[in-house]
C-alpha cells in the first residue's frame, strides 16, 4: 500500500524526488535532511547544543535512553515494513523530545495521496474507440450550429491527436502535435466547441483566461497554473490530465504591445512562458491550488499529449488582412480595384500567418499552434437556428420549465426573429440571446403559476419588441401546432 503515497517532508512541505531520501520519524512524520539540519543548526544557534545532556539521561557515547513507548512504536513500524533503518538513526539521537511527534500524528496531512503515474501503462486513449472524424463532426453538429469548416478542422485534428497518443514514443516517424488556433468574433462558439468537444471524447478540460497570465513571479496567474486547473479538472488523476486539453481564451490579448517601454509582463513573456508548455515538457504543479507554494504538495505533469486549442477574437486584425489584401491586388498586370476587399463580410477567413505576426504574436508561439482556423460571425438566420435547434437550445430549456407548471411554450416565426435582431445589435454573437430571453420571459415565469387555468402562452413578435403582448389561451382549448415539441 505504501506505495500509492509520496513521502513529504512535513517542514518543507516538499515531496522525496525534490528532496532526497527523506527520513522517518516515529509517528510516521518524514523529514528530509535538509529540514532536520537546519534544526540542528537553529538549536545550535541558540545554544541549546551546550546543554547538558547528561543531565536529562543523555549518555555520550551515542547509546541512547530511548525512552520504551518510542522503541515500541519502532518495532510496531518495523513490523508494518517501513523504513527501520531511517527510523532507528533518528531515535538514536537522545531522548530529547521536543514535540511529542506522535501526538501530532491525527492532525497532519503527512502525505498526499496522488494516483501516482503507471509504469509501463497501456495507452490511455484507445484509439479504437475514438470516434472517426465525420462522427465526431456529426456529433459536434448537434450542439453546435454554423462553423462547418472550424467543426471539420477539430474534428480531423482531434482525430489525429489521439492517434498520435496511442502510438506512443515510435521512433520513426514522430507525429508533431495538433495544437489549434482559432480565430472568430466573441459569442460565435469558440469555448462552446471546445467544450462540447471535450465532453464528447469524455477527457478532462481546463479553460484558462489568457489575460491573467503573467510571468512567473508578478500579480496574476502563472503560466503553469493552466496545468495545474486541468489537473484539478481530471480529479488529480496524473494520466487522465496528461490526454486532456487546455483551452486558452483571449489569446490575442497577451500579443507583444507596440511601442512597450516598460518590461511586458503580461504579452511577449507570456507567449514565450507557453513555448515549453505547448511543445511538450514536464511542468511541476501544485495540487489543489493554484499557486506554488510551502503548504501545497507538487505534482509532476508532461505536457506532451496535452491538445492545447487557443482562441481569440483578434479585434481589428481585419485591418492588417485588409491592407495585406489591397495592397497585394492593386499591384501588377492583375491589379484590381485598390478598394475591393474592403466591404467583404468575412475578411477574417484570409488571415495568415504574417497578419498574426503584425498583431503581436510571435513566430515561435504560432509555430507551436500549426493549426489555425477561423469562425464566422453568427448571422440573424444562425441566431435564430441557435435559439431553437441544438440538443440543449435555450427555447427547449424554456418550454421544459414550463412544461413542469403544464403550461406549453410556443414561440412564433416573428418572436425568434425579433430576438435574433436585438442580440445581433448587441454585437455580442450568441451570449446577448439568453439575456434578452430572460428579460421577456421573467414576467411570464411570475404571473402563469398564479392562474391555473392557463394551458398556452405563444410569444410574439410584438411582445419580444415591446410593442404588444403574448397570446395566452385557457386550458382545453384545441390547438394544432406542429412546433409544439
Ligand atoms: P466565444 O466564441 O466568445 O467563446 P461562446 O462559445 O462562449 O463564445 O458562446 C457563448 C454561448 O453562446 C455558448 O454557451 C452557446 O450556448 C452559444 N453559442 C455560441 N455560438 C453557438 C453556435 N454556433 N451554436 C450553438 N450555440 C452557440
Amino acid at each position: 500500500m505504501s506505495g500509492d503515497y509520496e513521502k513529504i517532508c512535513y517542514i518543507c512541505r516538499r515531496t522525496e524526488d525534490k528532496t532526497g531520501t527523506q527520513i522517518t520519524m516515529p509517528g510516521g512524520i518524514s523529514i528530509c535532511s535538509d529540514c532536520m539540519q537546519k534544526t540542528f543548526d537553529m538549536l545550535d544557534a541558540n545554544g541549546l547544543a551546550n546543554i547538558d545532556m547528561g543531565a536529562f539521561g543523555f549518555n555520550p557515547e551515542g547509546q541512547s535512553n530511548v525512552s520504551e513507548s518510542v522503541e515500541n512504536q519502532d518495532i510496531a513500524e518495523k513490523e508494518d515494513g517501513g523504513e527501520k533503518q531511517d527510523k532507528k538513526d533518528i531515535s538514536r539521537l537522545g531522548n530529547i523530545s521536543f514535540v511529542n511527534l506522535a501526538d501530532l500524528q491525527g492532525q497532519i496531512p503527512r502525505r498526499q495521496k496522488l494516483k501516482k503515474k503507471k509504469k509501463n501503462s497501456e495507452p490511455v486513449i484507445d484509439i479504437t474507440k475514438i470516434p472517426a472524424p465525420h462522427k465526431i463532426k456529426a456529433s459536434l453538429d448537434e450542439y453546435v450550429i454554423g462553423q462547418e469548416h472550424a467543426k471539420k478542422v477539430m474534428s480531423v485534428a482531434v482525430y489525429n491527436h489521439y492517434k498520435r497518443i496511442s502510438l506512443g514514443d515510435d521512433p520513426d516517424v514522430l507525429i508533431g502535435k495538433s495544437n489549434m488556433l482559432m480565430i472568430g468574433p466573441t459569442g460565435c462558439g469558440k469555448t462552446y466547441l471546445v467544450q462540447t468537444l471535450a465532453k464528447l471524447l469524455d477527457v478532462p478540460l481546463a479553460i484558462a483566461d489568457a489575460t491573467s497570465l503573467t510571468e512567473a513571479g508578478y500579480i496574476g496567474d502563472d503560466i503553469e497554473s493552466v496545468v495545474s486547473k486541468l489537473l484539478a479538472a481530471a480529479d488529480n488523476d496524473v494520466d487522465k490530465a496528461e490526454t486532456g486539453i487546455i483551452f486558452i481564451d483571449e489569446i490575442d490579448k497577451i500579443a507583444k504591445k507596440k511601442n512597450a517601454n516598460s518590461r511586458d509582463v503580461s504579452g511577449e513573456s507570456v507567449q514565450q512562458g507557453l513555448l515549453k508548455l505547448l511543445e511538450g515538457s514536464e511542468v511541476e504543479v501544485p495540487v489543489g491550488a493554484n499557486s506554488k507554494n510551502a503548504m501545497v504538495p507538487l505534482a509532476t505533469v508532461n505536457t506532451k499529449n496535452i491538445l492545447f486549442i487557443c482562441g481569440g477574437a483578434f479585434p481589428d486584425i481585419d485591418n492588417i488582412i485588409k491592407e495585406r489584401l489591397n495592397k497585394q491586388s492593386s499591384i501588377g498586370f492583375m491589379a484590381d480595384l485598390k478598394d475591393k476587399y474592403d466591404n467583404e463580410e468575412n475578411i477574417l477567413k484570409y488571415v495568415t500567418i504574417d497578419d498574426l505576426k503584425n498583431y503581436g504574436m510571435i513566430p515561435e508561439f504560432l509555430g507551436r499552434l500549426p493549426i489555425l482556423f477561423t469562425l464566422e460571425g453568427l448571422t440573424k438566420e444562425m441566431l435564430v437556428k441557435v435559439l431553437e435547434e441544438p440538443k440543449n437550445a435555450l427555447i427547449k430549456q424554456y418550454k421544459k420549465l414550463l412544461k413542469m407548471d403544464e403550461v406549453e411554450l410556443l414561440f412564433d416565426e416573428g418572436s425568434l426573429e425579433a430576438i435574433a435582431s436585438k442580440a445581433l445589435e448587441k454585437k455580442t454573437g450568441a451570449r446577448a440571446l439568453r439575456a434578452i430571453i430572460e428579460e421577456f420571459m421573467l414576467d411570464i415565469m411570475y404571473e402563469i403559476p398564479k392562474d391555473d387555468n392557463i394551458g398556452r402562452v405563444t410569444i410574439t413578435r410584438e411582445y419580444v419588441e415591446n410593442t404588444g403582448g403574448p397570446v395566452i389561451e385557457m386550458r382545453g382549448v384545441p390547438v394544432i401546432d406542429e412546433k409544439a415539441e
